[in-house]
C-alpha cells in the first residue's frame, strides 16, 4: 500500500486509495441535473434524452451564457448549444415564457435539455456541461465544467395502445415542443417535472379535421368519446369520475390543482412505473383505486374535463403515484403505425383545434410498422390490438 502511495499509481489501486481530487475551486455558476437522463427511442430512429439542469449566478454581476457544451465521460462533444440555443431554453426561474441568456445576481434558470443521438451510438455513461460565460459588464469571458450526471441506461417503460383505431395525432409531445416538456412545477420544496414525456391525443378524421363544424360543441371532435385503454395488466392507485366537462376553446379560470386532470386513472404497471390518463368524461371512467385491470381493458371514456380546451387524452408515466409530485419517465408503445407527420408544427396543430382547420400532414408512404418506440411530437399513427 506504501508503495502504491510512493508511486502515485492511483490507477493501479483505485480500491486502497481516493482519487486525487483536483483542489477546489471558486465558480461563478453552481448547476445540478434536476433527474438523470434516460434514453428513450423515438419514430425517428434516433435516441433521445430529454432532461434539465439548474443553473445559478453567485456573483455579483450579470453573466451571460454564450456556448453549453454536452460532454461525455472522454470529454466528447455529444451536443453544443450556442448563445440563441441558450437563449431559448434556459427560462430565467424556471418559470415557461422567460428564457434568456442572460443570469442576473442572484437569478437562477433552468436549462431544458434535447439531446438526439444516433440510433447505433454508443450511450455516453455521464455527461457534464462545458459551460462558457461572459462576466457583465466587464465582458471578461470564463469557462467551467459543471452539473455532471450520470445516463440512467433503463429500458424505457413498454406500453400497449391506449387507444384503437387511427388517425391519432401525439400533441405537445417529446422533444422539443414545450408544454409539456418544460411543465417543471415548484411542488413540496422541490421541482419536478411529471409531464416531460407527455402526449396530447387527439385524432384526425378522413379529411384530417381534429373538429368539424362548431368548435364549442364537444361532440363535434374526433376523439370524443373513444375508448381510454389501459396500456398495461396493473392496479388503480388512484381515479375520479365526478368533474364536468369544460367547453371547448379556452382553458378554464382559476382551476384548483387537484382539479387539473379532470377524470383520471393513476395504473400502477409495476417497476416503479405509473400511467396517467387524464380529462375522461364524467361518468365515463369505469374503474376505481384498487381495481386490477388487463392490458386492453376500457377505462373511460375521451373528454374535456379538468385543465383542457379541447377533447384529448392526456398521457404520461411516472416513478410515482402522484401525477405531479413524481419523475416524468420515457416510454415506447409496443406496436403501432407511423402514417404521417404535421411538419407544419404546433402551431398548425392549435389551429386546427381552435378552428377547424385540417391538419397540413406529411402522409408517410407506405405507412411504417414500428415496434418499441415513441412517438414523437405530431407524428400521426394508428393503433390496433
Ligand atoms: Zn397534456
Amino acid at each position: 500500500m506504501i508503495r502504491c502511495l510512493l508511486l502515485a499509481a492511483v490507477a493501479l489501486c483505485p480500491a486502497v486509495l481516493p482519487a486525487l481530487a483536483a483542489e477546489p475551486v471558486l465558480t461563478p455558476l453552481v448547476g445540478q441535473v434536476i433527474a438523470a437522463p434516460r434514453p428513450v427511442l423515438g419514430s425517428d430512429q434516433r435516441r433521445h434524452l430529454v432532461y434539465e439542469v439548474q443553473l445559478g449566478n453567485v456573483t455579483a454581476g450579470t453573466l451571460e451564457v454564450q456556448a453549453v457544451e454536452i460532454v461525455d465521460q472522454g470529454g466528447k462533444v455529444v451536443h453544443r448549444l450556442d448563445r440563441d440555443a441558450v437563449a431559448r431554453r434556459l427560462s430565467v426561474g424556471g418559470r415557461r415564457g422567460a428564457e434568456a441568456a442572460d443570469l442576473l445576481f442572484g437569478q437562477f434558470g433552468v436549462l431544458f435539455l434535447h439531446v438526439a443521438l444516433g440510433k447505433d451510438d454508443a450511450l455516453p455513461r455521464t455527461l457534464s456541461h462545458r459551460i462558457a460565460i461572459r462576466f457583465m459588464p466587464a465582458n471578461i469571458d470564463h469557462v467551467l465544467t459543471i452539473a455532471e450526471t450520470a445516463v440512467n441506461d433503463a429500458p424505457a417503460v413498454v406500453l400497449g395502445p391506449p387507444l384503437l383505431g387511427k388517425g391519432y395525432i401525439a400533441g405537445d409531445g417529446c422533444c422539443d415542443s414545450i408544454r409539456h416538456v418544460r411543465a417543471l412545477l415548484p411542488l413540496d420544496g422541490r421541482f419536478t417535472l411529471a409531464q416531460r414525456f407527455a402526449i396530447d391525443w387527439e385524432q384526425a378524421d378522413a379529411q384530417n379535421h381534429l373538429v368539424s363544424g362548431d368548435t364549442r360543441t364537444l361532440t363535434n371532435y374526433t376523439i370524443f368519446g373513444k375508448d381510454v385503454l389501459a396500456v398495461a395488466d396493473g392496479t388503480v392507485v388512484a381515479a375520479r369520475n365526478d368533474l364536468l366537462e369544460q367547453v371547448p376553446g379556452a382553458l378554464p379560470r382559476n382551476l384548483p390543482l387537484d382539479q387539473a386532470d379532470g377524470n383520471f386513472v393513476v395504473l400502477d404497471i409495476g417497476g416503479g412505473a405509473y400511467v396517467l390518463f387524464a380529462h375522461m368524461q364524467p361518468g365515463s371512467v369505469t374503474v376505481t383505486a384498487g381495481a386490477r385491470v388487463k392490458r386492453g381493458d376500457v377505462l373511460g371514456k375521451v373528454g374535456n374535463t379538468g385543465n383542457s380546451q379541447a377533447p384529448h387524452l392526456h398521457l404520461h408515466v411516472m416513478d410515482g403515484p402522484s401525477p405531479l409530485l413524481a419523475n416524468g419517465l420515457p416510454y415506447v408503445i409496443d406496436a403501432f403505425t407511423l402514417t404521417a407527420i404535421d411538419h407544419a408544427g404546433t402551431a398548425d396543430f392549435d389551429k386546427a383545434e381552435a378552428t377547424g382547420s385540417p391538419l397540413t400532414l406529411t402522409p408517410v408512404t407506405p405507412p411504417q410498422v414500428m415496434k418499441g418506440i415513441l412517438p414523437l411530437d405530431l407524428t400521426v399513427v394508428e393503433f390496433s390490438k
